[in-house]
């Protein structure tokens, strides 16, 4: 049986009424966290998602250190333990039937399902009402405070707020409707995602280790999760996934490839996300501040976002009540600009150089191969490339 829906603590027509200083759109981890710090520090808070939690969402649910180090600065590190998370051990990369093993350290695997759902909960717990299953639109006027349309099935509530962080994912809206431009990489892939039922015993074999098949359309990740299911989620060439038929006829030859028995990619529900490395000209307008994959996104390998996300949700909260207090909302923009970039600037560069780098198979599985051959280069080498944002230690 699946975890109870989390209720919304208020209903549709009372987020009309009060004044909220901040109204948080996407309740994933930037946005769950963001309200939850806001809530703590005296803000009237409305958390809003279109979803009801739990629910799944397209990531391969490797905790990175720069993960697990925010949840740990926000005191929420024993969720990870709570919720049975494992430790993540080791990178297997597979390139067509050659296999690279390389270590990796503090990460741990979790469902989306499971952290996002604990992360709306705790921002509940602080004091942020929640409204879930409620789609948020911007409206495009802004005076003194910010204007969102909150839709359900039925009706619609227009909420008034201070500020409104956008945190809604890859399919971000808010920015736009404020403005702001946004550029999105000409090759750029898709992201897609399923959950696999238990795996069978050879696949189990491979618990505490995310297997990587590096292929010519992209790249597909595979990892054990908690409650022993099988969490897929690949990077994808859009044409490519059009030609196959759709992405599990494409990961279903990609793993022929690489010799993966024991999953069947094709029996699998896969969901989508957009298009992966995208970036509006800047995290900001007026009144409104994007975090997480809104601000801005590369591709995954490196399994770095959820990361970046609480990161960010983490500094926008003191930027924001900071303002408040001043009675200066435009200075909040830039700062958050400046500290974003401060945080997160170095990390998504590396991030990128890898995604480009396996761009090129052949020169991706060299430096693998000679990774695992040289095992003193190997520590620093995963080190970088799996590491953590400043300031997160
Ligand atoms: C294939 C793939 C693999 C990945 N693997 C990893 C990994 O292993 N490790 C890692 O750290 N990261 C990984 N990532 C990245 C990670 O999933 C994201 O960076 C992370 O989810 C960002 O969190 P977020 O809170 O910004 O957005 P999301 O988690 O996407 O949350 C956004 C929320 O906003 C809601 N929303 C959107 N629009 C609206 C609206 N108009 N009104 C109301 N609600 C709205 C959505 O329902 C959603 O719940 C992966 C991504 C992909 C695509």
């Amino acid at each position: 049986m699946g975890a109870p829906v989390i209720e919304s603590t208020i209903r549709l027509d009372q987020a009309r009424d009060p004044l909220w200083d901040a109204l948080v759109v996407g309740a994933g981890p930037a946005g769950a966290l963001a309200s939850r710090e806001l809530a703590r520090s005296g803000l009237r808070v409305l958390l809003v998602d279109r979803a009801h939690f739990p629910r799944e969402k397209v990531c391969g649910a490797c905790l990175g250190p720069a993960a697990v180090d925010a949840l740990c600065g926000a005191g929420l590190g024993a969720l990870l333990d709570e919720l049975g998370a494992p430790t993540l051990g080791a990178i297997s990369l597979r390139f067509g039937e050659r296999r690279v093993r390389l270590p990796l350290r503090g990460g741990r695997v979790l469902s989306r399902r499971a952290l996002d759902a604990a992360l709306v909960r705790e921002a509940i717990a602080a004091g942020a009402e929640f409204l879930g299953g409620v789609r948020a639109e911007l409206d495009r006027s802004a005076d003194e405070n910010r204007t969102v349309a909150l839709h359900d099935r039925e009706s619609v509530a227009c909420a008034r707020a201070r500020f409104v962080i956008a945190a809604d994912g890859l399919s971000s809206d808010l920015l736009r409707s404020a403005g702001v431009p946004e550029r999105a990489a000409r090759s750029s892939r898709i992201g897609v995602g399923a959950i696999a039922p238990p795996a069978e015993p050879a696949v189990q074999g491979v618990v505490r280790t995310v297997t990587m098949v590096v292929d010519r359309a992209g790249y597909i990740g595979f990892t054990p999760l908690e409650d022993g299911s099988l969490d897929l989620a690949a990077a994808l060439d859009p044409e490519a996934v059009r030609a196959a038929g759709g992405p599990g006829a494409l990961v279903a030859r990609a793993f022929d490839r690489a010799r993966i028995r024991g999953v069947s990619p094709e029996a699998l529900e896969w969901r989508g996300t957009p298009v992966l490395t995208r970036r509006p000209r800047r995290p900001y307008a007026e009144r409104i501040l994007a975090i997480g994959d809104a601000a801005g996104y590369v591709e995954p390998f490196t399994g770095e976002g959820i990361g970046w996300a609480l990161v960010g949700a983490r500094s926008v909260a003191p930027i924001v009540v900071r303002a408040l207090e001043r009675g200066d909302p435009e200075s909040a923009g830039p700062a958050w600009m400046r500290a974003r970039r401060r945080a997160l600037f170095s990390r998504q560069l590396t991030c990128r150089a890898v995604a480009l780098l396996l761009r090129h198979r052949r020169l991706a599985r060299a430096v693998a191969v000679l990774l695992e051959r040289a095992p003193w280069f190997t520590e620093p080498v995963v080190r970088l490339g799996y590491g953590r944002p400043e300031g997160t230690r």
